[in-house]
């Protein structure tokens, strides 16, 4: 009888582990799933057992196996043949894939279990979170602060138990500077700048609105023309309150990224950003083409949540790597004399 090599051992073993890891992860994308219908309505995450959203019929066990169940209905409920939501299949396996990925960037054997482990705890939060703004433009407050438990529980495990959280050279230091590095700058941009820039330069009521006010000031108190302008102004005033006030960015999104930044560090925080304004300009883009080509309204205001949270999964695997590979470009090497 021929017993496996070592190597075949190994491979087996480590296949065995994906294999795994692909079934839990899927099954956590079933309740994370939940979350995502449930969290931004208010609706428990325990109670009520899941029903089909046509005819309500409640789903037995053996069809609530994730993906597996979805593609042996064919995307149907088994009842009232309705088509199934595609998104139940995406987020399922999406949250396997993801969690596959983490355990081939990680290895279990030299990384141990901890920070693996932790990551996939963080990647089904961003996931979660990223589908949430996609829906609804906004982001539930409870997951934001799982996130940052999850990336302080993490800061606080790799430094006090660096035997056994290994696999993550993401110093106390990284995580802190990371906390502020992108959050602090999209709080500037966000609630400072474009406000700024929206009152100063967008929008045609705020500066009306100021040239009446100055017009009024230098006025006397009995002008003819007073109660005319002051009439103009209310209707400006108006109009202003009607817009609200108007943000670059969410206080989701900077507290997203300020608990990417404890996580990942100071310079997957950046990469995630950067990858994130990327895909969110070809985003607007692309919508500014299909509103040319049709009759719909122009551009409006659209979540950046959902690729906020595609540049930290993306920065968590290769964000410090990429931004190595960046500073050493640009550091030059010294030129030998001659
Ligand atoms: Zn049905």
């Amino acid at each position: 009888m021929d017993f496996p090599s070592f190597e075949e051992g190994l491979t087996g073993y480590y296949i065995g582990i994906y294999i795994i890891v692909f079934l839990f992860g899927i099954t956590i994308g079933s309740f994370l799933n939940v979350c995502i219908y449930r969290l931004p309505v208010g609706e428990s995450l325990t109670k009520k057992n899941s029903h089909c959203m046509t005819c309500g019929t409640p789903i037995k066990w053996y069809d609530l196996v994730p993906v597996f169940s979805w593609l042996f209905l064919r995307g149907k409920c088994r009842s009232c043949g309705e088509k199934i939501s595609g998104r139940y299949i995406l987020v399922e396996s999406l949250t396997g894939i993801l969690f596959v990925l983490t355990f081939l960037r990680f290895d279990v054997i030299a990384d141990g279990l901890w920070y693996p482990a932790l990551l996939c705890l963080f990647i089904a939060g961003l996931i979660v979170i990223g589908f949430e703004d996609y829906d609804t433009q906004e982001m539930t407050v409870g997951v934001l602060v799982y996130l940052a438990v999850i990336a302080a529980l993490t800061r606080i495990l790799t430094t006090l138990l660096p035997t056994a959280v290994r696999g993550c050279d993401i110093t106390v230091t990284d995580g802190l500077i990371g906390m502020f590095a992108v959050s602090v700058p999209f709080l500037i941009f966000g609630f400072v700048l474009t406000p700024l820039i929206y009152s100063f330069i967008i929008s045609d009521d705020c500066k009306s609105a100021r040239k009446i006010k100055k017009r009024l000031k230098k006025m006397s108190e009995t002008d003819k023309e007073r109660p005319k302008l002051q009439k103009e102004l209310d209707k400006h005033l108006a109009a202003i309150e009607k817009t609200g006030p108007v943000y670059g960015f969410g206080m989701g999104d900077v507290i997203l990224m300020a608990a990417g930044g404890l996580m990942l560090g100071w310079k997957a925080a950046v990469v995630a950003a950067f990858a994130a304004i990327v895909l969110g300009a070809l985003y607007a883009a692309v919508l500014k083409i299909k509103a040319a080509h049709s009759d719909c309204e122009s551009v409006k205001a659209f979540a950046f949540g959902p690729f906020l949270t595609v540049g930290l999964a993306f920065a968590s695997f290769f964000g410090t790597h990429l931004m190595d590979l960046y500073i050493d470009f640009l550091t030059v090497p010294a030129v030998p004399p001659m």
